[in-house]
């Protein structure tokens, strides 16, 4: 059932799941379809959390936020853990395409077509790429190396920064990873993206949220909405409920899919963990934040295909630094052709994304904060003119998204996009082991993160939250 906001929830719970994220709803619906009693407390007024979406200009223009592309894996898991409906509407990008000063380069984001663009325009012997993708492959999660992207790269590129560009790009804009990560994320995340090509949910983010939130409530799933966790609950060591907007609610578990730090320091306290941990978790490190311009047609306005997905830059060389920067060149267009939500009247919406630091903007002034979001404005409409001469006449509805902005929104700390950096997963995995009854399952590590990640984890830490309350009942018989 859904509650409404103004219900006080005297029922108590197997596990109470705070947040509606990918995880929190994927941990959710496995949950109460293995028969537990579960209840979703989400803060916002809709499910999803990043996986979101808005209108504007009387719902003429529809947004989605997050929705520019996964891996291919998100099928299978949609399939197993949610229904075949909603697996079924996942489909291939036809076009991801490169423009920088550097390459004008098409491909359809498969391991194939990047090992014919990397022998046939990079001339990089055929034999490198073949070690250079065996490597990426034997990369393991539980292998302790030291190895950096950056050293990644020098080892079988050497000296050549527009393939670094080619290979890093797509990633730094999707998660801010930079050359001085380790190696193994970019590994994981790139062979998983780089298998079968990049993938998008045909319908939007609004009906696949739909699909999920009717899939939960026949399976059983309570949600109320509206309903943010302030504190978790313990007793004896124990995680026992939470307190929502005042009013304590009980369960033998808690499942926190809020950002990592604010589960451990504002909503647990840091009372409640040994010294140890409470060091390790204050030295996790968000994720970058990200800025969005979007754009959408005139009605009865059209343009031609250019491409599903198209990583644009004007600088002439590339840095992970300067695509942070709140003046880079460089910017990602997502383009949303009617196809996309085909139930709807004809439509056109184009999202500009490009990764930044949450810090660049929180320094701002009022008036520099409005400069900068203009800055914004202007760069994505200039650099959309290049690629769609005239387009700017067309467009009549356009605003920008900031760090402050994701913040505000989600909860999370620095407005971080893709949760934590790498040492967040073993936070993450370990607090049960510190709190009883305590889960985390959130964007964390990078290859926790994404809509796949996300989701896949929310499944790893279902069977985890599972193994905890049979434990349970075993000991109370
Ligand atoms: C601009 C942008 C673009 C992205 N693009 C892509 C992409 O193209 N492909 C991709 O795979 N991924 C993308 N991502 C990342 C992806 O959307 C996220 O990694 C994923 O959706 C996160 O899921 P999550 O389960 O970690 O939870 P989140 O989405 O972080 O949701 C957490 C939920 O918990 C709620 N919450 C938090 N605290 C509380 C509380 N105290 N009480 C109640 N509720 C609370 C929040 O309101 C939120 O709904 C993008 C992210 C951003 C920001």
């Amino acid at each position: 059932m859904q509650y409404s906001s103004k219900d006080k929830i005297e029922k108590n719970y197997d596990v109470i799941v705070v947040g509606s994220g990918l995880a929190g709803m994927t941990l959710a619906n496995k949950m109460a379809r293995d028969g537990r009693s579960v209840l979703l407390l989400e803060s916002h007024n809709k499910l999803g959390g990043f996986a979101t979406w808005f209108k504007r200009a009387d719902n003429s223009h529809v947004f989605d936020v997050s929705l520019h592309g996964f891996p291919v894996g998100m099928i299978k898991t949609c399939r197993k853990y949610w229904n075949k409906d909603i697996a079924d509407r996942i489909h291939q990008l036809k076009s991801v395409r490169y423009i920088n000063p550097q390459f004008d380069i098409e491909t359809d984001f498969t391991k194939e077509d990047f090992i014919k663009v990397l022998v046939e325009k990079f001339k990089v012997e055929q034999a490198t790429v073949d070690a250079f993708f065996l490597d990426l492959a034997t990369m393991n999660f539980y292998d302790n190396s030291k190895m950096t992207n950056g050293e990644l790269f020098e080892k079988y590129f050497p000296g050549r920064s527009d393939i670094t560009r080619f290979l890093l790009e797509p990633i730094v804009y999707a998660n801010g990873s930079n050359l001085e990560d380790p190696a193994i994320s970019y590994g994981i995340v790139f062979s998983n993206f780089m298998s079968k090509g990049v993938y998008i949910f045909q319908g939007g983010t609004d009906l696949m949220i739909s699909l999920m939130k009717e899939e939960l409530l026949k399976n059983g799933v309570d949600i109320q909405l509206q309903a943010r966790v302030d504190k978790i609950l313990i007793e004896n060591k124990k995680a026992v409920g939470v307190v929502a907007k005042g009013h304590s609610i009980y369960s033998k578990a808690v499942v926190s899919n809020s950002n990592l730090k604010s589960t451990v320091f504002k909503m647990a306290g840091a009372e409640n963990f040994s010294p140890e941990f409470v060091k390790k978790t204050e030295a996790v490190r968000l994720n970058t934040s990200s800025c969005q311009v979007y754009m959408g047609l005139k009605k009865g306005e059209s343009i031609p295909f250019i491409g599903d997905l198209i990583f644009t830059s004007e600088d002439r060389d590339f840095s992970t630094d300067l695509i942070l920067s709140p003046k880079v060149g460089s910017q990602t267009f997502s383009l949303y052709y009617p196809e996309m939500r085909p139930h709807l009247e004809p439509s056109y919406a184009i999202v500009s994304s490009s990764n930044s630091r949450y810090e660049d903007w929180k320094k701002l002034s009022e008036s520099e904060y409005k400069a900068h979001k203009e800055y914004l404005i202007e760069r994505a409409l200039s650099g959309l003119e290049k690629i769609v001469p005239g387009i700017r006449a067309k467009i009549d509805y356009i605003d920008a998204a900031t760090p402050l902005t994701v913040e505000r929104y989600t909860l999370h700390e620095r407005g971080a996009s893709f949760g934590t950096k790498f040492e967040g997963l073993d936070v993450s995995m370990n607090m049960h082991k510190e709190l009883s009854g305590l889960f985390h399952a959130g964007s964390v590590g990078i290859i926790m993160s994404g809509w796949l990640g996300a989701a896949n984890y929310g499944v790893i830490q279902a069977h985890e939250v599972d193994n905890y309350l049979s434990r349970l009942e075993k000991a109370s018989v």
